[in-house]
């Protein structure tokens, strides 16, 4: 069987820094901004010439955090409750044959910081890390299909869940002027439930925490309601 090898063009700055709470595809949440930013043998302004002209783009890049983990030919969607099995080419999955993933991004705008080529990207569902190994326009014309069938994943996820920040929580967010849309962002990630299937049948209040940009956020769920209960920022 041949096999190809591929050049990692740039790596994602983002403010996801573990799996857990990631939206399970981009477009779910605006705020969810980072930056893609080109290896040095790419970090030329010609190589993007144009693309400034493009409000999406297309980001192939590789589930690098689980890609060592194998694969199976079927798999438990969390969209099914964890309960049914599909085939993985019927799947969205991170554990495939070849661990590549395909995520279309808002392009914001392209930046030069501290010598390093960057294009700054929104409502990413990227992992902080993530190794990006190309880069294409999204073309509405070709790209755009309002009619095509969804399967199991018809319509974007919807929840009930609501969401409420201690004193503390709110304060902090409101001070950290760098990320004016911190509360907001936390909040749609909580709105989206991250917490895994099993786990959602549990009954009384449990306790939470994750990490987004540099803090770690504490909260709590008891039936469908989300309690942000603490935020920190960590050590650098
Ligand atoms: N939009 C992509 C696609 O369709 O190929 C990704 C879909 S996948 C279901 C989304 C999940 O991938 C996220 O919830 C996150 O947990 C995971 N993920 C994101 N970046 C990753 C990375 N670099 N390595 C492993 N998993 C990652």
């Amino acid at each position: 069987m041949p096999s190809y090898q591929f050049n990692v063009v740039g790596y994602i700055q983002s403010p996801y820094k573990q799996k857990f709470a990631i939206p399970r595809q981009p477009g779910l949440i605006a705020e969810a901004t980072g930056y893609l930013v080109l290896e040095e043998d790419y970090s030329d302004e010609a190589i993007l010439r144009g693309i400034d002209s493009f409000s999406h783009l297309w980001l192939l890049f590789v589930f690098h955090e689980t890609a060592d983990k194998g694969w199976s030919p079927m798999v438990r969607p969390p969209r099914l409750g964890g309960n049914a099995r599909k085939g993985v080419f019927a799947t969205r999955a991170t554990f495939r044959p070849n661990p590549v993933g395909l995520s279309v991004v808002k392009l914001e705008g392209v930046e030069r910081k501290n010598g390093k080529l960057m294009l700054k990207i929104s409502g990413i569902d990227l992992l902080d890390g993530t190794p990006i190994i190309d880069i294409k326009p999204y073309l509405p014309y070709s790209d755009a299909l309002p009619n095509a069938a969804g399967g199991f994943a018809d319509a974007a996820p919807q929840t009930a869940m609501t969401v409420s920040f201690a004193e503390q929580a709110s304060v902090f967010c409101a001070q950290q002027s760098q990320y004016p849309d911190l509360q907001v962002f936390i909040e749609k990630v909580l709105k989206q439930d991250p917490r895994p299937s099993y786990k959602k049948q549990r009954e009384g209040e449990q306790s939470y925490g994750m990490t987004l940009y540099n803090y770690n956020i504490k909260w709590t769920v008891n039936g469908e309601h989300n309690h942000v209960t603490e935020i920190h920022q960590l050590p650098e």
